[in-house]
């Protein structure tokens, strides 16, 4: 089988995932990665390193940008030209969006959000969460290419192979810019829930600490901070239910769930959260669940592996300095 991997990147920075399709892609034939934008060397070189056997690259001032209508019409072209069986792409805003607009171009369909792949003959097909992750789907797209991006972190990363080489072709971009980027600034948070190995999440419970007089807010910062702590230790990053940042203790960047993010790390450690099926559609493929909650009735005991009933304030704090001991940081 043919396959194309689709590099998503921001100004050269990879998204994780690409690396990940790139792994995934291998298992069933030859790859070419494609990559589209400008200075393109670091990703191209990285596209190697990861396992691709050629790439394809189109490195042109009128990608500097990322603008769908020109990214898709120039994989589109590229596509046309190269005629993989499949295109697997890593599952971003960005992918959904080429991806949709390259189907139409191409005629061929979308599968997105795929956590496993196999072939039967020269077709892939692919199991994906549906209605909230209630039920896995089993499809395929009969026409071609197909189109196919992958949840971050449901596939291996492939070794890193410094010093692979392969031919790398180059086209230029196709299609007029519709819209003009004016410039960047940075957001809230620079925090990645997507690519976490490990995440430490808080919910309501921490707004309750007797120590802070019913001062939810101070309770929430010092909660928090335990959590980052942790975190910290575990080279993690922080998660958050919806009720803590509605109450505006945590910018919406780390909120988990149906309205937030859906987070496939190693370990998802659960602090304060009831465990309400919007929070838990979010962490339905989490490798390793571990709840803390004062209340043993709590939802959340029903998916995780392992669970503390307890005072999170307390446990917390303890679970940081076992951490540091045991890992010697
Ligand atoms: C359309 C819609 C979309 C939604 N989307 C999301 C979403 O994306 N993400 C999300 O999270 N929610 C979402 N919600 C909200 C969801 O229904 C719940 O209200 C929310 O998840 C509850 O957050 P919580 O678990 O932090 O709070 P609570 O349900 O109040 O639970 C707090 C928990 O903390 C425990 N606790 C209290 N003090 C301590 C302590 N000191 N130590 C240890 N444990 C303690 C309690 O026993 C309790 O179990 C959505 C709701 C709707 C209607």
């Amino acid at each position: 089988m043919k396959l194309c991997v689709y590099i998503d990147h921001f100004q050269g920075d990879a998204v994780s995932a690409s690396w990940e399709a790139l792994g995934a892609a291998r298992a069933f034939g030859q790859v070419s990665a494609v990559v589209l934008g400008t200075g393109l060397e670091g990703l191209i070189e990285a596209a190697f390193a990861f396992g691709a056997d050629e790439v394809l690259a189109a490195d042109d001032p009128a990608l500097a940008d990322f603008r769908p209508e020109t990214y898709a019409s120039t994989l589109s072209a590229i596509l046309t030209d190269t005629a993989p069986d499949a295109v697997l792409l890593p599952s971003t805003t960005r992918t959904r969006e080429v991806a949709a607009m390259c189907a139409i171009d191409l005629q061929s369909g979308v599968l997105t959000d795929a956590t496993g792949l196999e072939a039967e003959g020269e077709t892939l097909v692919v199991t994906r969460p549906i209605y909230e992750g209630k039920l896995f789907e089993k499809a395929a797209c009969m026409a071609r290419p197909q189109f196919i991006t992958l949840r971050a972190r449901a596939f291996a990363r492939p070794a890193h192979q410094p010093g692979r080489h392969g031919e790398v072709r180059r086209y230029a971009a196709v299609g007029q810019p519709l819209t003009v980027v004016e410039g960047y600034a940075p957001g809230e948070s620079g925090v990645s829930l997507a690519d976490a190995g490990v995440i430490v999440s808080g919910g309501r419970g921490v707004t309750n600490h007797p120590a802070f007089g019913g001062d939810e807010a101070a309770a929430a910062r010092e909660g928090f901070q335990l959590l980052g702590e942790l975190a910290g230790v575990l080279g993690g990053a922080v998660g958050a239910s919806r009720a803590v940042v509605d109450a505006g203790y945590i910018p919406y960047a780390h909120q988990v769930g149906q309205t937030g993010k859906v987070v496939s790390p190693d370990l998802y450690i659960a602090a304060g959260i009831s465990g309400a099926i919007q929070h838990i559609v979010g962490i339905r493929s989490a490798k390793l669940v571990v709840a803390i909650n004062k209340d043993p009735e709590a939802p959340i005991f029903q998916v995780a592996r392992y669970g503390v009933v307890g005072d999170l304030f307390t446990f917390v704090p303890a679970l940081t300095q076992a951490f540091k001991k045991k890992l010697g940081r």
